[in-house]
């Protein structure tokens, strides 16, 4: 390996966006730490996380950010959408009005970014299949209609969050590389 190619060095940051409650901080915490917590509080969030998987033998390192609970003020500020390449945009399959919502939140997002963004649309909660209030169709229908990736997650029983997480990485390191 050249001096070059040591020296080459992706780190793309990412948001997690979304109304309160929906698992956003879940779903950062089971990816970057396998951990879940059945109670946690708005107030517990960390800035961001730093996560690094290897693409095409290249260490690729994402800087995901959390809401520390602003959004409950709808005052999340743009410094925290600044220089991102990646979001995504969270729901709770088992609450209506949160998914109702995620228009006003890719509105916000285009606003704050100056860039292309990797946008993933995330129904969390499928381990609440029995209480859902939101279609599989309809989430996908949505992501269609935006461009968007779609997957349902559970960050309770870790169901496919690797794999949201990483498809963002991966489709920001395919739009750079
Ligand atoms: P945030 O406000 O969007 O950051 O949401 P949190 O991550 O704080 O989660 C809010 C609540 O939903 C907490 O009680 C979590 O334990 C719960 N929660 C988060 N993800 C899931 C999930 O995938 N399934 C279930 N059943 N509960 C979840
Ligand atoms: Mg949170």
């Amino acid at each position: 390996m050249s001096s070059d190619d040591e020296a080459e060095e992706y780190l793309f940051k990412i948001v997690i966006i979304g109304d309160s409650a929906v698992g956003k901080s879940n779903l950062l915490s089971r990816y970057a730490r396998n951990e879940f917590n059945m109670h946690s509080k708005a107030t517990i969030g960390v800035e961001f996380q730093t996560q690094s998987m290897e693409i095409e033998g290249k260490e690729v390192k994402a800087q995901i950010w959390d809401t520390a609970g602003q959004e409950r003020f709808r005052a999340v500020t743009s410094a925290y959408y600044r220089g991102a390449v990646g979001a995504l945009l969270v729901y709770d399959i088992s609450r209506r009005t949160t998914f109702d919502s995620i228009g006003r939140w890719l509105d916000e997002l285009t606003t704050h970014s100056d860039t292309t963004v990797a946008r993933m649309l995330v129904g969390n909660k499928s381990d609440l299949d029995n209480i859902r209030s939101v279609s599989i169709e309809e989430g996908k229908n949505l992501a269609e209609e935006h461009g968007l990736f779609f997957m349902e997650t559970s960050a309770k029983d870790s169901t496919n969050v690797r794999m949201a997480f990483e498809m963002v990485i991966k489709e920001i390191y395919n739009s750079v590389s």
